[in-house]
């Protein structure tokens, strides 16, 4: 038994229906798009369908059983009683298919989740060396000609340099927005030709062994205008402000609070309108939140990003986020490509 599934064991009071596959991975280090555990007292069932055969073999600890490409259907057919399953991930189609099969489906929430929050050594490495390679991708497109190029031929090059410097894959589709486009928060690199004096917000991440990095910094086409040029001032201030507040104890609305105030107070705040930051791991948005809305409280071992932004609509934007560890002797910054404001050419 890993000592991952004898924590998660200790916080059942009914057997565990584990489904969502990012937790499938994070209990037995398996990776399958078509596959569940059943956590119970005496033993722990890894089904998944003969596509994945070779590949279960190999885990430890785990019976496994072979269902067929129907999981689900199978799963009604195999099991019984009272049973926990994860209301985030479970459709509805497939709890009707389970209830109607007898099964006595009870609602959890955040289980795994919630271990997955505190990252052992291990998981902190391979997310410290997404966070290095992410850093070098940015020094490589820090050197490349922007003016005259397109926001997506960018993001291509941004993509290609952290494959070429030993990445699994990117993290996610890399952003690239400029001009007007960055005022947008999530925006999608378009075939707009990139001009002088703009802001260019990029935000980018890879993936080392399913751990993911997220960083995103914002460059400068030539001179900014006042506007622009005030606003990336002050975002870099409220988030060096935010991160000074990643200590473990402390809510996430807190956090978020520290950053945000800043910003209110130069009378920007009506232009941040999203969360001051994200848990990252196994996916690139996870729990816990710096958010207002959620609640989360910050432990040694958690990996956040801190990352405002200010949105001036028709004119430009300004984001920069950092990759931080939670640690007890203070905030440990993963992400190291400079903030400070990059003119390119
Ligand atoms: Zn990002
Ligand atoms: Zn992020």
């Amino acid at each position: 038994m890993s000592e991952r599934l004898s924590r998660l064991r200790e916080r059942l009071d009914e057997p565990l229906l584990v489904s969502n596959p990012f937790n499938v991975r994070y209990l037995t280090g398996f990776a399958s798009s078509n596959a569940a555990l059943l956590v119970e007292d005496e033993r722990v069932r890894l089904f998944s369908d003969f596509r994945y055969r070779e590949a279960a073999r190999g885990v430890p600890g785990v019976e496994l059983v072979e269902t067929r490409r129907d999981l689900f259907g199978h799963l009604a057919e195999l099991l019984a009683g009272r049973i926990g399953f994860e209301v985030g991930h479970l459709t509805y189609a497939r709890y009707e298919a389970l209830t109607e099969a007898g099964l006595g489906l009870v609602p959890r929430t955040g289980l795994v989740e919630g271990l997955r929050e505190v990252k052992d050594e291990g998981e902190l490495g391979l997310i410290a060396r997404a966070a290095a390679i992410t850093d070098e991708a940015y020094a490589l497109l820090a050197r490349e000609p922007f003016v005259g190029r397109s926001e997506r031929e960018l993001a291509w090059r941004m993509a290609t340099f952290l494959h070429e410097l030993g990445a699994d894959g990117p993290a996610f589709e890399s952003i690239v927005a400029s001009g007007p486009n960055a005022a947008l928060p999530h925006a999608r690199p378009t075939g707009r030709r990139i001009g002088v004096s703009e802001t260019v917000i990029v935000d980018a991440g890879c993936t080392v062994d399913g751990y993911n990095s997220d960083c995103t910094r914002t460059f400068a086409t030539g001179e900014l205008g006042p506007e622009l040029a005030r606003a990336y001032d002050v975002c870099l201030r409220a988030q060096t402000a935010g991160l000074s507040a990643v200590v473990p104890g402390v809510l996430g609305a807190s956090v978020d609070a520290e950053a945000r105030s800043l910003i209110q107070a130069e009378e920007l705040g009506e232009s941040f309108g999203h969360g001051l930051g994200h848990g990252l791991g196994l996916e690139v948005h996870e729990a816990p939140w710096l958010n207002p809305e959620k609640e989360s409280m910050l432990a040694a071992g958690n990996v956040v990003t801190v990352e405002p932004g200010i949105y001036l609509p028709g004119l430009g934007g300004v984001r920069i986020e950092d990759l931080v560890i939670v640690r007890d002797a203070g905030p440990e910054v993963l992400s190291g490509f400079s903030k400070e404001l990059m003119v390119v050419g």
